[in-house]
């Protein structure tokens, strides 16, 4: 069994995530351009065309601006809900495969995929819930929060692996160069999660069976990954947690985090020393 997470990168200027297990594949968001989607993808070795199900989770352009091309030019069934797609009616020319995303959520093989409101600036936007089944494992994927609501933090506790918004530093959203509406828009709370806001988050859901916090949607202008790391990483110090923490940047791809063996480490180190 095997279930991974990559960023094929994030940040304001694109964002999409795959979710793979044994028998399925998924993107969540396709926010680059076909050219910068197909080279992403070459990286992590994975063929535009296996993609099961894009997910997407709101209509702004760092989320869907490849969502059209990828439908026409490889296949992809989109998946979103009503509001959404109506959103993206600019991006598409009706001849995309599309498929609702009704809020019991959907299943493609082994993997469900349940979405869970968010409180943001667009139609109907949404955190996702990808859940393998045969292992109860779970990957949250939560950026585009403006504040993490209750149902959003419920939906994070029971996860086996994070991707977690940290936005901005933000003391460096106020002394910074956008306008003040800007701001306020970033730091309001239908907005972006600054990195105090995402470790208050990470420590609230933290639990011993969290392989892997992946920090996402980091602004260039107003964080770098060293910062936002070192802050989550502070948050998250008294509740012992020892699991994965990194950072996804614009650019590049991460590596494949698997999800089963992160959380099988934690969970086989206890036992294992019984042997020693
Ligand atoms: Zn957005
Ligand atoms: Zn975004």
């Amino acid at each position: 069994m095997t279930l991974s997470v990559a960023s094929l990168g994030s940040g304001s200027r694109g964002n999409a995530f795959l979710v793979e297990s044994n028998d399925a594949r998924l993107l969540i968001d396709a926010g680059f351009s076909g050219a910068q989607l197909a080279r992403r993808l070459d990286l992590l070795d994975v063929h535009p065309e296996s993609i099961d199900l894009v997910v997407v989770t709101h209509e702004h352009r760092d989320h869907t601006s490849g969502i059209g091309v990828g439908a026409r030019r490889w296949g992809w069934t989109l998946a979103m809900n009503r509001a959404t797609r109506h959103a993206c009616d600019p991006l598409l020319r009706g001849e995309e495969r599309t498929r609702e995303l009704p809020p019991e959520g959907l299943r493609v093989g082994s993997l469900e995929i349940d979405p869970v409101a968010t409180c943001h600036d667009a139609a109907d936007p949404v955190a996702i819930v990808v859940r393998h089944v045969p292992s109860g494992l779970r990957v949250g994927i939560a950026t585009d929060l403006g504040r993490a609501t209750v149902p959003v933090r419920q939906a994070l506790k029971s996860c086996s692996f994070l991707v977690l918004e940290a936005n901005h530093d933000e003391r460096l959203l106020r002394e910074g160069p956008y306008p003040w509406g800007v701001k306020q828009r970033i730091g309001g709370s239908r907005g972006h999660l600054s990195n105090r806001l995402a470790a208050q988050l990470a420590r609230e859901v933290a639990h011993s069976g969290l392989g892997g916090i992946l920090l996402a949607h980091l602004s260039s202008e107003c964080n770098d990954p060293e910062m936002a790391v070192d802050r989550v990483a502070e948050g998250l110090m008294p509740t012992r947690w020892e699991g994965v923490l990194a950072s996804a940047v614009q650019e590049e791809p991460t590596e494949r985090f698997r999800v089963d063996e992160l959380v099988g480490a934690g969970r086989n180190g206890p036992q294992l020393s019984l042997f020693d």
